[in-house]
C-alpha cells in the first residue's frame, strides 16, 4: 500500500462545493488502495481577511495573537473536508498542527519546522482513516501556535511527506504546473515538464509563489520529488526533482517577479566602519530578512544605504531604522512600497556572460527605470516601479526566447 501526501491550495477548497469535489478526488485515491494524507490551505481570500482584521484592530498586532488568528482559516477547511469524507462513508479525521505535532521555532509569522512527531498520524493511518491536515501551522516548544509564512501549506505537505517517507507528494493548485513565467500575467509562458530543486528554489525565492521556498528546501534536503498539478485539469503537471544527467542547461529557464518587498533608504550616513553592522544587526535580531543591499559611493564623508525587506515586515523595519538613523546621525530615511523585483533565472548562466546586459537593454527599450540590481551565479534581479511589473515580465520572457 502506497502512502500519498496531497495538498490542495486555497482556490481548490474555496467553497463548500469545491471542498466536496476535493473529497471525491481524495476518495478515489483511497479506492485505488492508497493511504492518504491531505493537507489543505484556507479557503482562498480567507487568510487575507484575517490579516486585514488584525491590522484593523491595531497597527502593530502582537505576533503570538496574530499567528493564532491567521492559522484559523486552515482549521475550517481541514475539518469541513473530514466531514465531507465521513459523510461519503470514508472514515476521516482532521489534525491541526499542534495535534500532530509539527514542532517549530518561535519565529511567529515565519516559523521553521524543527521536527514532526507523526505517531498520531501513523496510528490513524493504521486504523484505516484518511487524514486531513491544516497546512501553514505548527506549535512551538512552549505550546504557542505558529505559522510558517505565506504559502506555508506547501511546506507542511512536503515536510509530512519527508517525515513519513511518503511514496508521493502532489501539490494541487490552480495552474497545471510550473511555467517559464507566471501564466496568469504572461500568456506566452510554457509549462515545464521537469525543474531541478535548485532552479525551483531560485524561482520561489524570487517570487514565483506556486511553491513556497521552504517546501522546495525540504524536498531537496530529504529528496522528496514534488509534483505540481492542477486540481481542475488532468495532466502530468511538473516534477520538481534532482538534476538529471546533463542535457545542456538552458541559459535562461524562467522569469519571476515579486511585489512583496519594500525599499528603505538611509540618506547621508557618516561613512565610517561599523555603521552597516549598527544598522543591520537589530534588523536581523528582529527576524527580518533583508534581501538586496546597495551602498552608494561616499561623498564628503557621507553615504546612502538602500535595502529591501518583505512588505509584511516593512513597518517593523522602518521603526527600527528610524531609531538607528537618529543614533548614527544619518540625515534622513526614505521609504518606498511601490516597487517590484523582476528576475531572470537559469543554471546555464554560470557558464555564459551577457545575460545582465541583455536584461538591462530589454528593460530600457520599454523605458523602465532600474532602481537596484543584484546578481548571483544563476539569476539577475532588478528592482523597478511596481506599475511596470507585468510589462517587464512579458518583455523579458519574450526577449530571452522563452515563449511558445
Ligand atoms: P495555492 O493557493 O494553490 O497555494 P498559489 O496562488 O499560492 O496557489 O500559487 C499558484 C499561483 O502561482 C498561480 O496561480 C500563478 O499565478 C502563480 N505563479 C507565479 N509564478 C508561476 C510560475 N512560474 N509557474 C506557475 N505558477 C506561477
Ligand atoms: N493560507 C495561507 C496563505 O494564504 C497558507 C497557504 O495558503 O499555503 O498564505
Ligand atoms: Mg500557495
Amino acid at each position: 500500500m502506497a502512502l500519498v501526501v496531497h495538498k490542495y491550495g486555497g482556490t481548490s477548497v474555496g467553497s463548500i462545493e469545491k471542498i466536496r469535489s476535493v473529497a471525491k478526488k481524495v476518495a478515489k485515491v483511497r479506492d485505488e488502495g492508497n493511504l492518504v494524507i491531505v493537507v489543505v490551505s484556507a479557503m482562498s481570500g480567507e487568510t487575507n481577511k484575517l490579516v486585514a482584521m488584525a491590522n484593523e484592530m491595531t497597527s502593530m498586532p502582537d505576533e503570538r495573537e496574530y499567528d493564532a488568528l491567521i492559522s484559523t482559516g486552515e482549521q475550517i477547511t481541514s475539518t469541513l473536508l473530514a466531514m465531507a469524507l465521513n459523510s461519503m462513508g470514508y472514515p476521516a479525521v482532521s489534525f491541526q498542527g499542534y495535534q500532530i505535532k509539527i514542532v517549530t521555532d518561535s519565529a511567529f509569522t515565519k516559523a521553521r519546522i524543527q521536527r514532526i512527531d507523526a505517531d498520531n498520524l501513523r496510528k490513524e493511518l493504521k486504523a484505516g482513516k484518511i487524514i486531513t491536515v491544516s497546512g501553514f501551522q505548527g506549535v512551538d516548544e512552549a505550546g504557542n501556535v505558529t505559522t510558517l509564512g505565506r504559502g506555508g501549506s506547501d511546506t507542511t505537505a512536503v515536510a509530512i511527506a519527508a517525515a513519513l517517507k511518503a511514496d508521493e507528494c502532489i501539490i494541487y493548485t490552480d495552474v497545471d504546473g510550473v511555467y517559464t513565467a507566471d501564466p496568469n500575467i504572461c500568456p506566452n509562458a510554457r509549462k515545464l515538464d521537469r525543474v531541478t530543486y535548485e532552479e525551483m528554489l531560485e524561482m520561489a525565492s524570487l517570487g514565483a509563489k506556486v511553491l513556497q521556498i521552504r517546501s522546495v528546501e525540504f524536498g531537496m534536503k530529504y529528496n522528496v520529488p514534488i509534483r505540481v498539478k492542477s486540481t481542475f485539469v488532468e495532466n502530468e503537471g511538473t516534477l520538481v526533482a534532482k538534476e538529471e544527467d546533463k542535457v545542456e542547461a538552458p541559459l535562461v529557464s524562467g522569469v519571476a517577479y515579486d511585489k512583496n518587498e519594500a525599499k528603505i533608504t538611509v540618506v547621508g550616513i557618516p561613512d565610517r566602519p561599523g555603521i552597516a553592522s549598527k544598522l543591520f544587526t537589530p534588523i536581523s535580531e528582529a527576524n527580518i530578512n533583508v534581501d538586496m543591499i546597495v551602498q552608494n559611493i561616499s561623498a564628503e564623508g557621507h553615504t546612502d544605504l538602500t535595502f529591501t525587506v518583505p512588505k509584511s515586515d516593512f513597518k517593523k523595519a522602518l521603526e527600527i531604522v528610524k531609531k538607528i538613523a537618529k543614533d548614527i546621525e544619518a540625515r534622513n530615511v526614505v521609504a518606498d512600497e511601490n516597487i517590484a523585483k523582476v528576475s531572470v533565472i537559469g543554471v546555464g548562466m554560470r557558464s555564459h556572460s551577457g545575460i545582465a546586459a541583455r536584461m538591462f537593454d530589454l528593460l530600457s527599450k520599454e523605458g523602465i527605470n532600474i532602481m537596484m540590481i543584484s546578481t548571483s551565479e544563476i539569476k539577475v534581479s532588478c528592482v523597478i516601479d511596481t506599475k511596470y511589473t507585468e510589462l517587464a515580465v512579458r518583455v523579458l520572457h519574450d526577449g530571452f526566447g522563452l515563449g511558445k
